[in-house]
């Protein structure tokens, strides 16, 4: 075991609890399989249930203290994330692959996040209105919902908790914590963190182990609310309990990203941002582009630069020095990924690009750039690895109607100099994020994220000044002056 993994254990009521009652898991480092990161104990649905009793037990106090005070706990965590990048980085490419760089880039992202919800929860969100009533105050004043369920997915272990639990906690909520399982030692790493920051006992439980035990957590009448990240099934799944029993329901699911290049585009920054959103962290990013639309005669110079670029990467173990692309999180994702690029050449489409130089291993995919037509299923659904297509359309229209053609709606990207155009994406891509001669991939902290249509339904928005919103009920105060002594 590699002395940067803890122990496993969950995190319940402020204790450690490493025996679990579904046995034990082991964590996998996908670029070296054979040599275990470590176990963790796995929990049930008892588990959940005590996690949430935990988290009830806790709310009065914590939502109870001033704002000042869970600001400060949430700046020490910041300070922490900080501190304690290196370690966290090492721990995340060991149990995600991704590249060094990638995961340092998260633990840095989360101190951000935690620093801005810190100072935000200090600025009032609260509004006041004018009356008609002579004497009467008319003000909205805001309410932690309660208990939030936070469930998480593998691919962004640092940050996506970071996004979620940040403002969870500064609203003064507490949480029961369920992390995706390929990534078990990063999460109890991430609450020994919040711990030593001062979040106290039963504020923050976290729980390990299968989709089963998360499930009992989002049944349970207790938990107020459930941000959800992750693939869209589960997500849908969550939602209909969720919301069937009134709770508050937050998702960010799937997308399948189109990056649109026009004839005037930029060519070295189009194939720049189309490669590096469609294979970057191994493809394995929400956001990344999964289809390129070409529109015009730019096609062919774009796809042969394309697959060069795609033939140049460095793929290997993301602990080491020049890699550019890691293993697959898992060798049941990467057969995910293999069945997906064989219906794809059954249907049709051509390879044009295959990545010669990846090392062979249970969770290594090469990366793969096909040409073909939107009809093929992977130009529909999400493959979650590095694989994109190229497709070619003659007019603007075309390309728009083509980039909007899907259930999915999370982040698109144009690449042109032309004003109209990225007036017109701006304004026509049924996305919730919107790029300008940049990736479909990436965004900042301080700003609003989330998708439409299947992406991520009508939730609020997480990250920025509005993360608050899912996270807090807001009231109405008619307030008028009593009766004067
Ligand atoms: P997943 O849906 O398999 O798992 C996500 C989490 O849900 C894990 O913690 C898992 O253990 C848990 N889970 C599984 N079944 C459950 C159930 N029945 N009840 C409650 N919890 C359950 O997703 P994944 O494979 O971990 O992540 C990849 C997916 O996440 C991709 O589809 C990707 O697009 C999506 N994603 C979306 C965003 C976004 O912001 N929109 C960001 C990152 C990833």
């Amino acid at each position: 075991m590699p002395s940067i993994a803890p122990t496993g254990a969950h995190l319940i009521g402020g204790d450690w609890v490493t025996e679990g009652p579904a046995g034990t898991g082991v964590s996998l480092d996908p670029a070296r399989p054979d040599d275990p990161v470590g176990e963790y104990p796995l929990g049930d649905a008892g588990t959940a249930a005590d996690a949430v009793s935990a988290a009830v037990n806790a709310r009065s106090a914590w939502r109870s203290l001033s704002f000042g005070a869970r600001s400060r706990i949430l700046e020490q965590a910041a300070r922490l994330f900080d501190e304690r990048a290196d370690d966290l980085a090492l721990l995340c490419t060991v149990e995600e692959g991704k590249t060094l760089a990638e995961s340092r880039g998260e633990a840095t992202l989360a101190a951000e996040t935690f620093r801005y919800q810190a100072a935000i929860a200090k600025m009032s969100s609260e509004r006041i209105f004018p009356n008609n009533v002579p004497g009467e105050t008319i003000r909205t004043v805001r309410a932690p919902l309660g208990v939030v369920g936070v469930i998480t997915p593998w691919n962004f272990p640092i940050l996506i908790p970071a996004w979620k639990l940040a403002p969870a906690l500064a609203a003064g909520n507490t949480v029961v914590w369920k992390p995706a399982s390929d990534t078990p030692l990063l999460s109890v790493a991430i609450a020994h963190l919040l711990h030593d920051a001062g979040v106290p006992a039963g504020v923050l439980n976290l729980i390990l182990g299968p989709g089963s035990m998360g499930g009992a957590m989002v049944a349970d009448e207790r938990v107020d609310g459930v941000t959800f990240t992750g693939s869209v099934p589960v997500g849908q799944r969550i939602r209909d309990v969720v919301t069937a029993r009134n709770g508050r329901v937050q998702l960010e699911l799937g997308g399948h990203n189109p990056c649109i290049v026009f004839e005037d585009a930029d060519l070295d920054l189009a194939v720049a941002g189309a490669v590096g959103g469609a294979m970057g962290a191994t493809g394995q990013k929400c956001t990344a582009t999964r289809r390129v639309i070409a529109v015009g005669d730019i096609h062919d110079e774009l796809l042969d630069r394309m697959a060069s670029a795609v033939e140049a990467l460095r793929v290997g173990d993301g602990r080491e020095e020049g890699t550019e692309i890691g293993p697959l999180v898992s060798s049941g994702a990467r057969a995910e990924v293999a069945e997906a690029v064989d219906a794809a050449l059954g249907e049709g489409a051509e390879a044009v690009a295959v990545n010669a130089g990846t090392p062979d291993g249970p969770c290594y995919y090469a990366p793969t750039l096909f040409s073909g037509s939107p009809d093929l299923s992977i130009c529909r659904d999400e493959v979650f690895g590095p694989v994109s297509t190229v497709l070619r359309v003659d007019a603007d229209d075309e390309a728009f109607t083509l980039a909007n053609d899907t259930e999915f709606g999370l982040s698109a990207s144009v690449f042109t100099n032309d004003l109209w155009r990225i007036d017109r994406a701006v304004h026509e891509l049924e996305a919730g994020l919107i790029k300008v001669n940049a990736p479909t991939t990436g965004s900042e902290i301080h700003a609003p994220f989330g998708g439409e249509k299947n992406s991520s339904g009508h939730a609020a928005r997480e990250q920025g000044d509005t993360a608050v919103d899912f996270f807090t009920r807001t009231r109405t105060a008619y307030i008028r002056p009593g009766t004067s002594r």
